[in-house]
Order: structure tokens, then C-alpha cells, then sequence
């Protein structure tokens, strides 16, 4: 991976050419020593080395930039995990009405009833979805849904003057951000081993279950793309010893209008919006992670709730509860991320109950569908039905010289966005594939066969392969280095 960057375009970032500009600005009208009583003395500068180039200069630059990087509206997205579903268009409609995007944070309520019962339903949509009793709109993203669910946890517990439940149980499939999130909050994460069939190993749960845990974190459907069968049974064993179950909801999009988390006897979830609901997310935001609760849970939401109240006395209906004594707190600046909460609510409107229940029918369908083309070709781990995404090994190509990363450079040259690879970790060379619903056949059909053509090539020219991908701006980039030692401005 240390391989140098190819870089198509060398002289991309070098536009710039003395006496070029885009616009006239007139000459300077203030006289030059009231120019310090106007301007701080850092802001001037008799020098300023910004480019010189045209307004097509600098517009051709960024659209090519764009046309560098592969998105949603260009193809097939089938990022495991991540669900990078098409975003409708009419959320951004939606979201741009000045009514809710210029809107301030310190309107008074009366001022922004619109606003409001926006947010009011979305909590109730989200709790009616989740089969839960309260929601939380706060938290920006699923991880810090998380932290705000376990936050609430621990003030639970505390209440009832339970403060020695100090451990949190995590499957072993769990994304890593349920045991990040239980750690932050001080409590100490075991770790519950799955059994063959992808599930909770009940007896290893049951050895760990005692009178210190206070949550068990899991996943529906787990990360393998598989549904618990034993999930009540595994929330009864924990509700016995004590605990609660903490709901992380990231899949619901295999669950939508089908199973709600709360029947199945979880107290707390977060969902991401940004995933189950069609928000634009990827390159780390803007995203929303709202967090629901059972009853007994729901005191220690963030504080405000979106609340409404009889109005006949003249008074706004939709308003900002701050009085909630026994909340956490804010776990964020005013009241989440709005224009998110706006498009998803859009999305919910659009579909309505049966839309809801027919993306999750075709999310478990397409996965499968594709699951049947690609058994032959790849190992399946876990070999049983998937739900929204499933979870094939490499290790059949790495025994041929050709490892899953290469795969998924491969599959770049055929002009497909890779899966999600080494995750979950407990599969090796896992590669995790979660089509979504808004694919069409064809577009399965085409990403079937290049998965498909690079089995083939493995065998056949592995070389191929491992040197890929051939055709793209770059070749293989430090992804670590990248993220840790990013340079982010022009070293010249
Ligand atoms: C994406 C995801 C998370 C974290 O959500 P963010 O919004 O990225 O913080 C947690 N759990 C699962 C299973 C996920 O897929």
C-alpha cells in the first residue's frame, strides 16, 4: 500500500498565472491610516498570495475534482454496513424551503411551529417504528446515539441505586463503535462469543450474565447480515439478571415496518437517519443519530424534548421542554442536525407505512438475490439466509495469491464502488455486501458478473488483480498515512 500515488492530472493543482482573475475590485476608498482603526492589525497584509486564475479556470477545476470521486448518483454503492442507499431528490426540495433552512436556533417557539411539529412527528414516527415510547433527536450520528443511550443507561441504574453494574456485554460481531461507546461511558466491555450459526452463543451469555451487567449492546441484524433468532430469548436472560438491552439500529433498514426492536424487548436504540432514512452521509457528515427508549428510560432523554400541548389558551402547541430534572443533559448544541431531521421526515411522508414496509422487503431481497449468484464463487461463512446485506470470505482467493483487498481494488476497474472489506472481524478476508433496495436487477446483474469475472481472474491471471486498480485517477493510496498524518493544504 506504501505504492506512490498515479496521479493523472500533475499539474491539476497549478492554475494559477500572474495578472489572471475573475473579478474587478475597486480601489481601496478608506484613507490608508484609519485603515487600522477599521481593520485589525493581523487582517492586513500588504501581500496576499492567492491564486490568480479566471472564474472558467477555477469552475473546470472543481467540477473535475468532482468527476474524480464516485457517489451515489453515479452507481452502485454497496458499501456493507453503511447503507448508501439513492437519496430522493425531493428531501433536498424539501430541506432548502426557506421556512426550515433559515431558520434560527433562538426563534421563539411561536416563531417556528412549523419547525417544531416537524421534529414532534419525526419523534413519534421514530418511536412508532422502533416500537419505542420516547425519542431523542439530538445525537449527530449513530455513535454518539450510542453514547447517549448508554449515558442513559447508566443514570438508570443509578437511580435505582444500582451503580455497581459496571459491565457491559458486547458480541463479538458488534460494530466497533458499541464497545467505544460503553467505554467512554466508564464501563467495562466483555465481550459475548457467537456461536456456528452467526447468532449469540446462549450458554456464553449465560456465563456471563450476573448481578454486575448493566446493558448488553447487540446489534439487529447483526453485522453479519443475519437476524437472531433467539433475540428475545437473549433480552429475557438479560432483563433476569438485571440489565438492559441497548438496540443498535443501524440495520433497521432489514427491518423496516416488520419487527420493531421494542417488541422484541429492547429498552434503548439509536437509528441513523443517514442510513435507514436516505440522508446524504459519507466523508463523515452531516449525519443524525436520534435515540428512542422505553418508558422506564425516558426521563433521562436530553433535555429539550420537542413537547405539544393543549393550545386553546392562546399558547404555541409545539414547544422546547427544557423541564426534565432528571435528563443527562444536551449532548449536543441546540436541537440535532435540522436539515437532516427535515430530509428524512421528507422520506417517511413520501413512503408512508406500506413504502416503509416495501424497502425492507426489497433490501432483504436484492441482498439475497445477489447472495445466490456469488455463493459458488466465494465462501460463505455463515451459510443461511441473509437479511439487507451478507458477508462473504476471501479466503479462497487468498489461498490462490489474491487477497480481499485486491478484490476490492479489482473491482473499482469495473466501475462499481467496493464493499466494505475486513469487517466484521470475527470473518476472514470478510467482504460485506449490502446492495439496498433502490438497485434495479440490472444493476445487480452487472455487479454479479464482476465479482464473478474477478474469482475468475484470480484463478486465471492473478496478477491482474493484485496490481489493480488500473484504470482509476490513483492507484493505491496509504489509507492509514491518509488518515493519520493528513496534509490538507498546498505544500508548495
Ligand atoms: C454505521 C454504524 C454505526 C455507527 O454509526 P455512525 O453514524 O457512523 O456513527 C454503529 N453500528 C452499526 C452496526 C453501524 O453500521
Amino acid at each position: 500500500m506504501s505504492e506512490e500515488a498515479r496521479v493523472v492530472e500533475p499539474t491539476i493543482f497549478e492554475l494559477s498565472r500572474p495578472g489572471r482573475t475573475s473579478q474587478a475590485v475597486g480601489a481601496c476608498d478608506v484613507p490608508e491610516k484609519e485603515l487600522a482603526a477599521v481593520l485589525p492589525g493581523v487582517a492586513l497584509r500588504q501581500d496576499l498570495p492567492l491564486p490568480e486564475v479566471t472564474e472558467a479556470e477555477v469552475t473546470r477545476h472543481f467540477v473535475r475534482l468532482s468527476r474524480l470521486n464516485y457517489a451515489v448518483d453515479l452507481g452502485l454503492y454497496p458499501l456493507g454496513s453503511c447503507t448508501m442507499k439513492y437519496n430522493p431528490k425531493v428531501n433536498e426540495e424539501v430541506a432548502s424551503w426557506a421556512g426550515f433552512a433559515s431558520i434560527h436556533p433562538y426563534l421563539p417557539d411561536a416563531a417556528c411551529q412549523g419547525a417544531l411539529q416537524l421534529m414532534y412527528e419525526l419523534q413519534r414516527y421514530l418511536c412508532e417504528i422502533g416500537g419505542m415510547d420516547a425519542c431523542t433527536l439530538q445525537p449527530s450520528a449513530g455513535a454518539q446515539g450510542e453514547l447517549t443511550g448508554m449515558l442513559m443507561v447508566r443514570a438508570y441504574h443509578r437511580e435505582r441505586e444500582e451503580d455497581h453494574r459496571r459491565i457491559v456485554l458486547v458480541p463479538d460481531s458488534a460494530h466497533g463503535t458499541n464497545p467505544a461507546s460503553a467505554a467512554m461511558v466508564g464501563y467495562r466491555v466483555v465481550t459475548v462469543l457467537s456461536d456456528v450459526s452467526g447468532g449469540v452463543d446462549l450458554d456464553d451469555l449465560r456465563g456471563k450474565l450476573n448481578g454486575e451487567v448493566a446493558a448488553l449492546m447487540i446489534t439487529i441484524p447483526n453485522t453479519l447480515g443475519l437476524f437472531d433468532e433467539n433475540i428475545c430469548e437473549i433480552a429475557r436472560l438479560v432483563h433476569e439478571a438485571g440489565g438492559l438491552v441497548y438496540a443498535d439500529g443501524a440495520n433497521m433498514n432489514a427491518m423496516l415496518g416488520r419487527a420493531k426492536p421494542g417488541d422484541l424487548g429492547c429498552d434503548v436504540m439509536h437509528f441513523n437517519l443517514h442510513k435507514t432514512f436516505s440522508t446524504p452521509h459519507g466523508g463523515g457528515g452531516p449525519g443524525a443519530g436520534p435515540v428512542a427508549v422505553k418508558a422506564p428510560l425516558a426521563p433521562y432523554l436530553p433535555s429539550p424534548l420537542i413537547a405539544r400541548r393543549d393550545a386553546s389558551d392562546g399558547q404555541a402547541a409545539y414547544y422546547r421542554d427544557f423541564d426534565r430534572p432528571q435528563s443527562i443533559g444536551r449532548v449536543r448544541s441546540f436541537y440535532g442536525n435540522f436539515g437532516i431531521l427535515v430530509r428524512a421526515y421528507t422520506y417517511i411522508r413520501s413512503l408512508g407505512a406500506e413504502g416503509l414496509r416495501s424497502v425492507s422487503e426489497n433490501a432483504v431481497l436484492n441482498a439475497n438475490y445477489l447472495l445466490a449468484q456469488l455463493r459458488g464463487a466465494y465462501d460463505l461463512p455463515y451459510a443461511r439466509r441473509c437479511m439487507h446485506e451478507f458477508v462473504l470470505s476471501g479466503r479462497r482467493q487468498k489461498s490462490q495469491g489474491v487477497r480481499t483487498l485486491d478484490i476490492a481494488k479489482r473491482i473499482i476497474d469495473y466501475g462499481f464502488y467496493p464493499p466494505t472489506i475486513y469487517f466484521p472481524l470475527i470473518v476472514e478476508e470478510a467482504l460485506m455486501v449490502e446492495p439496498t433496495e433502490t438497485e434495479s436487477k440490472a444493476t445487480l446483474d452487472a455487479f454479479a458478473d464482476t465479482m464473478l469475472s474477478i474469482a475468475r481472474e484470480a484463478v486465471d491471471e492473478p496478477e491482474v488483480v493484485r496490481e489493480a486498480p488500473h484504470n482509476s485517477p490513483v492507484g493505491r493510496l496509504d489509507e492509514v498515512r491518509a488518515a493519520r498524518h493528513p496534509v490538507l493544504r498546498d505544500q508548495g
